[in-house]
């Protein structure tokens, strides 16, 4: 534990604007330096995090990260899969995340033991997972994707083995789609932000704003319908445009449009806004927020930096398998960005 002078307690109301003060930051950034560690955060942590952190991004470009740090320490303000992934990918470095307890609804949603039991079903099928699963999850996965290279991670597999997907259903139903691959089991997982930003929403939006381009996250139960729309041309194809959060990014700084209706988690508007500041970028869904990604709080952030915890620990064994499954992917093409 490092002893720290009295600072004055943060504001911590959960509110998105919530802005704890210079004193927060100046002792944030004190401790980190006194504890040689970097801070990384998702782009759907409160903006008070997004700001101080030294690096903001998806899951997977932060663990990369993470592994190719100097730093001994790495403090990962995201949900705990993706600590566990930075673990996976940095075995020797100690990894902090300021509360253990932050979970995700769909890495939840299948089990190590639930994937062993679908594996028995379908013996000879290549298991790819979805970089949004526990480390023992992994430790049971043939290769690891993103949302940026699943149809590449999928279409890799020769087409005459069969495919077992998880865990989220409208990824799976995604690429099952681009591919036309009938050969693919979709587990049945969703995460409950995403699965509650629905086509009809999307299209009372898309209909509200006729100028507006749509940004959409495939993990959202709206993707289909986003798809759908542009195939039908009751909104123009190419201002359609599924994208991870890294992707969205990418697509925000090249975007000649005036306007975006954003269908993801809404602390991914922080990011957009700062990379285009010139666009109206509006959620689809202004509810959608994640309580697990908001459990990081800036006060829990001091305390993780005081304390040394919430430390996370992968057993070794499972670590090394989950490596490979990740490894493989990155052999196979760009990962571009998880969640
Ligand atoms: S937004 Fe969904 S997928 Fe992302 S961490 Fe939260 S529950 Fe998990």
């Amino acid at each position: 534990m490092i002893a720290s002078p009295s600072v004055a307690e943060p504001r911590v109301d959960g509110s998105p604007d919530a802005w704890p003060g210079a004193a927060w930051a100046d002792e944030v950034r004190r401790l980190a330096r006194r504890r040689g560690a970097v801070i990384l955060a998702h782009n759907y942590q409160l903006p008070a995090i997004q700001d101080i952190a030294d690096h903001t991004g998806d899951s997977l470009a932060l663990s990369r990260i993470a592994a190719e740090s100097d730093a001994s320490t790495i403090v990962f303000c995201g949900v705990h899969f993706m600590a566990e992934t930075a673990k996976i990918l940095s075995p020797h470095k100690t990894v902090l995340i300021p509360d253990a307890r932050a979970g995700c609804s769909l890495a939840d949603s299948i089990t190590a033991d639930q994937l062993r039991e679908w594996k028995a079903e379908y013996p000879d099928a290549v298991v790819v997972s979805y970089v949004n699963t526990t480390a023992a999850v992994k430790a049971e996965t043939d290769i690891c994707c993103t949302s940026s290279n699943a149809v590449e991670v999928v279409a890799s597999i020769p087409a005459d083995r069969e495919v077992l997907f998880l865990p989220d259903q409208f990824l799976g139903a995604h690429v099952r789609r681009v591919l036309g691959r009938e050969n693919m089991h979709v587990w049945a997982g969703e995460c409950h932000v995403h699965a509650g930003i629905n086509g009809a929403t999307l299209t009372a939006k898309a209909e509200a704003n006729p100028d507006a381009e749509l940004f959409v996250h495939p993990e959202c139960g709206c993707a289909t319908s986003a798809l759908y729309l542009a195939g039908t041309g009751a909104v123009p194809a190419d201002r359609v445009k599924i994208l991870s959060t890294g992707g969205m990014l990418d697509a925000a700084r090249a975007s000649q449009a005036s306007s975006v209706l954003v269908a993801t988690e809404i602390g991914m508007l922080h990011q957009l806004r700062k990379a285009a500041p010139e666009i109206d970028f509006r959620a689809v869904n202004d509810r959608a927020s994640c309580r697990y990604m908001k459990m990081i709080t800036p006060e829990k952030l001091l305390r993780a930096l005081r304390e040394g915890r919430d430390e996370v620990h992968v057993d070794p064994e499972l670590a090394a398998r989950g490596r490979a499954a990740v490894q493989r992917m990155i052999e196979i093409g760009q990962p571009g960005g998880g969640e």
